[in-house]
């Protein structure tokens, strides 16, 4: 258990069926979870949960949900059993609450794969208290910072902040190839400059880098995937540091880098 100031996290969760894959997002995030130490409770932001106005989930006991269909059996008897977090989620509803952001409780939600299959690897004994927190996608990027702004002193409670999407996502261009395909050329460049722009904290362009990024919509045909990044970024403070923690590409266009905002 820790109380220090904690990070705020986006990583990109790729395939449901991340927690049977060995790669080197999956090296990574096994070590990540190590690197962080485990902290008092986790708020999730996955792609896959997304409500007109935010929502938190306030589970005791929350299920293990296989939103995804047709992958392999094994994957449907994993369980990820992590306590749920209720008073975090109390929390969470004041804290947007006091920013303008009303917010529901949703007593039962529990963890959808964007939020479960990366902290099988992170924390395997799901002995962390996690909770998720809603996306509203049509709202766009600028509404997320928001969020995630007002999320922040939650990093000085124990709190990780927990953003799980994707860098790029574009399933209609996926490579099938064997092995490690090559990067698409237009999926590097995406990634590139998303790197460059989070890492010098360039909110505007990022907010706006459906109009400045190249090949932005190529690889976001639809932006749910990025959008837990903008909250993971508004967590992080004004002049606070931004890591690249990781960098590979699957299936030549699923980029899988992930970031650090302190
Ligand atoms: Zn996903």
């Amino acid at each position: 258990m820790t109380t220090k100031r904690l990070p705020a996290i986006f990583v990109s969760h790729g395939s449901p069926t991340l927690p049977l894959e060995q790669s080197p997002a999956v090296d990574f995030l096994r070590g990540l979870g190590g690197t962080l130490g485990k902290p008092e409770a986790i708020l999730i932001v996955s792609a896959h949960w997304d409500t007109a106005r935010p929502a938190v989930s306030a589970a005791k006991v929350p299920e293990t949900i296989y939103d995804f269909y047709g992958f392999p059996r094994a994957l449907y008897q994993l369980r990820y059993p992590a306590p749920g977090a209720p008073q975090l989620a109390e929390r969470v509803a004041w804290l947007l609450g006091k920013n303008g952001l009303e917010t529901d409780i949703d007593p039962e939600r529990g963890f959808d794969h964007g939020a479960w299959t990366p902290l099988f690897h992170m924390y395997p004994e799901a002995d962390v208290p996690a909770t998720q927190l809603s996306i509203q996608w049509p709202e766009g990027p600028a509404h997320h910072v928001r969020l995630g702004e007002a999320l922040r002193p939650l990093r000085e409670e124990g709190v990780l902040i927990f953003a799980s999407g994707g860098a790029t996502h574009n399933l209609r261009e996926l490579s099938w190839q064997r092995g490690n395909p090559v990067p698409q050329p237009w999926t590097a460049e995406f990634n590139e400059w998303l790197a460059d722009a989070l890492l010098a904290r360039r909110i505007d362009d990022l907010v706006a880098y459906r109009d400045k990024a190249p090949f932005a919509v190529r690889n976001h045909p639809t932006d749910e995937h990025l959008i837990p990044l903008f909250v993971a970024l508004g967590a992080g403070d004004p002049d606070g540091a931004t890591q690249r923690l990781h960098s590979s590409i699957a299936s030549g266009v699923i980029s899988m880098d992930a970031y650090r905002f302190d």
